[in-house]
């Protein structure tokens, strides 16, 4: 059998680079979404889909989850490059049909980058790859689903099979999904949301009891003071530009903390702004904090700190009416404050204490504080109670449950926080679990199931036999990717549910199929006519998403047709009329609205101009914790000690990226270009490891004593902080240990992973 490639060639395709930029959107923006746009399907097309794109009954962006504004939204374009670039890679015309793969053997698929696979096309076919096969081959739905029946039905355990979920899935689709699931027998649901906002997650609902930010789009126009860490916007939830740029222009200061110096974290330029057009856009940061890698603990400690120090001497810093009525902990945390040393939090955050101080300052003369950030802060061992350290800071001003404050953790998919909320979770909360009983006649599973990490290990150890994926690049979004390929090839099924090819359908177990669905762009016409499904956003805002272009091909299935094929073929309950579910999605929100706490009214709601806030109790300045109140607590510091060999490093996403989907290989904003095998180093840490500009190099992580390798990166000269890198993901997830992840959360390790260096000769 020919070696298939778990990883990206590490063909190089010519670098080029140029100074970063210091302001990000303008018309440079708008070239590259119609460039992206019109290069992958007709201009009526395009247009088209670009013109109903997060407009109200319109189509939902399938890339994050930045909100879309509850009131007058722009008619010329109500999204940002990245999203015209989603629209782009969904909405093409190119087709990879079963002919495409009589051409090419999975091995010489495997051998081609994450960018041409991703540039084929739109599956447009079901597809099987039997034991001991190289090529792909059509089959029928009806094949696909006794195949998977069967192969469901044979295990001893219905543990022996994991369920992930990608967080485009809608919450129709999510919804039955997880009903399928639990009446077959498992919670094996590992989600997307296990690899990005699990910590935040954690976090949130111990100290506030809900795992939901709690500010509103509307909050950003009343903050006094909004920091911004471990995130950089301009190329992950660009239209948060838009808000920060309202924040400004009413007065807040923006104090940005990140290793490095993001463009949309310097100034943005609205290109429908006519003020932004002539007079050259707005400033965004007030304070830039270049924070060293994972030094976020250490300087929020010395800002509470700091805090706690003006309130000795003023007594007016901290809301005392909040803290001793609606918190508790604050005595105990306060003792432990005390005792932190500023020197050693300075040193540890790489931060000097004037600038921590100038900083504070913001904070210690405003009420009105929000809080954003995203996998910067969730992605290392000590993220969850990093977070914590967010909290209390807003505790101590009594920055929640007010206009203009609170928590922001800015969700990376679209649906990534409504599939939670539609039961998604290896860990359900009882009340979901009592209310399927109580609704749909059955016993579902109580016992907790396996969430990423788990279910890695799971299937390397054999203990799982079939992996069914709703969406996502399961292996190129994993950790330890070599680790991750072996685990699925020793799997007897696996199931991808995709719009696109891309890598994980090619490290497979020993039958694999490729279930090709319809997209957010495309219409969904069931029997009952037209659907339209439901997504939420960051701030929980339910609305809807109806496609409006012509699917490219009549083969296709919408994900809640495709569940409901599975559910059919496998449970032997039969209660259940998936197809009336199926032919009207409104009896699916039914069920929902019967099910889950928030949705009354669900189908009228939805339907009303931009959808339904859900209920978020911290919002309120409620408490869903056992004490009703919010919670300090206590987090210790632990610094990564680095050898003089080694270096931190974090994995990012390049500006033609969103998650594994490769748009293009520039890097516009960072000024890196045709190039993603890099890595940035600080040039001091180049000198000292005489290593010189696009020198080639190999990079080693031996956690737990095992040899990871990441071949061929080449050295791009960088204003990082000393000792800390940067490369980008999926390439250098090779380097991310499978056994390196968040306390309590279990998030991989991948903004911080020791690695060393070793020049190629
Ligand atoms: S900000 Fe996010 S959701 Fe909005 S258009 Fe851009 S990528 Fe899409």
């Amino acid at each position: 059998m020919p070696k298939i490639n778990p990883q990206a060639p590490t063909d190089f395709t010519g670098i080029e680079t140029s100074k970063p930029a210091t302001e990000a959107a303008g018309f440079s923006a708008v070239f590259s979404s119609m460039k992206h746009v019109f290069g992958a399907m007709p201009v009526r097309r395009g247009l088209k889909s670009l013109l109903n794109l997060n407009q109200k009954g319109g189509v939902d962006c399938p890339s994050c989850a930045w909100p879309d504004p509850d009131g007058e939204r722009s008619k010329i374009a109500e999204y940002c490059e990245n999203g015209a670039k989603a629209i782009a890679e969904e909405a093409t015309t190119r087709k990879v049909t079963p002919v495409f793969f009589q051409k090419y053997s999975v091995s010489q698929l495997s051998q081609k980058s994450d960018y041409w696979l991703g540039q084929q096309g739109r599956l447009t076919q079901p597809l099987v790859l039997r034991e001991g096969q190289t090529h792909y081959e059509k089959i029928s739905w009806e094949e696909s689903f006794k195949l998977i029946g069967n192969q469901l039905n044979s295990l001893p355990s219905p543990d022996e099979a994991i369920f992930y979920t990608s967080g485009r899935t809608s919450n129709e689709a999510a919804f039955l999904y997880q009903l399928f699931i639990r009446m077959y027998g498992t919670n094996n649901m590992p989600d997307c949301s296990n690899m990005c906002h699990e910590s935040s997650g954690s976090a949130l609902g111990e100290t506030l009891g809900l795992g939901k930010g709690s500010v509103k789009l509307d909050d950003f126009e009343k903050a006094e003071v909004i920091l911004i860490l471990g995130q950089n916007p301009g190329t992950n939830h660009p239209r948060m530009l838009s808000a920060l740029e309202k924040a400004k222009r009413s007065g807040a200061k923006i104090i940005s903390i990140n290793p490095l110096i993001e463009a949309g974290l310097l100034k943005f330029k609205h290109p429908q702004e006519l003020r932004d057009v002539l007079f050259g856009g707005e400033i965004l940061t007030d304070i830039y904090l270049q924070i060293r890698i994972n030094g976020d603990l250490a300087l929020l400690k010395a800002m509470n700190k700091l805090l706690l120090e003006a309130e000795q001497k003023s007594g007016n810093v901290f809301d005392k009416d909040f803290i001793f009525n609606q918190s508790e902990n604050y005595e105990n945390y306060i003792e432990s404050l005390e005792s932190e040393n500023l020197e050693q939090l300075s040193e540890a955050c790489g931060i000097a204490l004037d600038e921590i101080k100038a900083a504070t300052q913001l904070i210690i003369d405003h009420k009105k504080i929000i809080v954003c950030w995203a996998m910067g802060l969730t992605q290392h061992k000590n993220s969850v109670v990093t977070i914590r350290e967010v909290v209390n800071l807003l505790l101590l001003k009594g920055s929640i449950g007010i206009e203009g404050g609170g928590t922001c953790p800015v969700r990376g998919h679209s649906n990534v926080q409504g599939d939670r909320t539609m039961g998604i979770y290896e860990k359900p909360p009882k009340i979901l679990l009592d209310n399927l009983q109580k609704v749909f006649d059955f016993d579902p599973p109580r016992k907790h199931g396996l969430d990423t990490v788990a279910s890695i290990k799971a299937m390397s150890e054999g203990k799982v036999k079939v992996f069914i994926a709703m969406g996502g690049n399961f292996l190129s979004a994993t950790p330890d990717t070599e680790f991750t390929a072996k685990a699925l090839q020793n799997c007897d099924l696996t199931v991808q549910i995709s719009t696109k090819l891309n890598r994980s359908h090619l490290i497979h177990g020993k039958t694999a199929l490729i279930l090709p669905t319809l997209g957010r762009t495309d219409l969904d016409l069931q029997i009952n006519g037209e659907q339209f499904v439901t997504v939420e956003d960051s701030m929980g805002v339910v609305h809807s998403s109806k496609g409006v272009l012509e699917p490219i091909s009549e083969h296709l299935l919408s994900e809640p047709a495709i569940v409901a094929g599975m559910a059919k073929a496998t449970l032997a309950n039969k209660n259940l009329d998936w197809d009336k579910l199926v032919a009207n999605y409104d009896h699916i929100r039914d069920l929902i609205e019967k099910t889950i706490a928030g949705f009354e009214k669900y189908n009228y709601r939805v339907r009303q101009d931009g959808g339904f806030y859900l209920p978020n109790l911290p919002r309120e300045r409620k408490f869903g914790t056992d004490s009703a109140k919010a919670k300090f607590s206590i987090n210790e510091l632990e610094t990564i000690q680095l050898l003089e060999c080694e270096y931190i490093m974090m994995t990012i996403r390049s500006h033609d990226q969103f998650n594994t989907t490769i748009y293009g290989l520039d890097d516009r904003y960072r000024g890196i270009y045709n190039e993603r095998r890099i890595i940035m180093m600080n040039e001091k840490d180049m000198a000292e490891a005489k290593l010189e500009k696009y020198q080639v190099v190999n990079l080693f992580n031996h956690h737990g004593g095992i040899e990871r390798v990441a071949e061929k990166f080449i050295v791009v000269p960088y204003n990082i902080p000393r000792k800390c890198v940067a490369t980008y993901f999926p390439e250098a997830n090779v380097l991310v240990p499978i056994d390196s992840f968040a306390d309590i959360s279990k998030t991989p390790t991948s903004k911080s992973v020791v690695i060393t260096i070793k020049a190629l000769s």
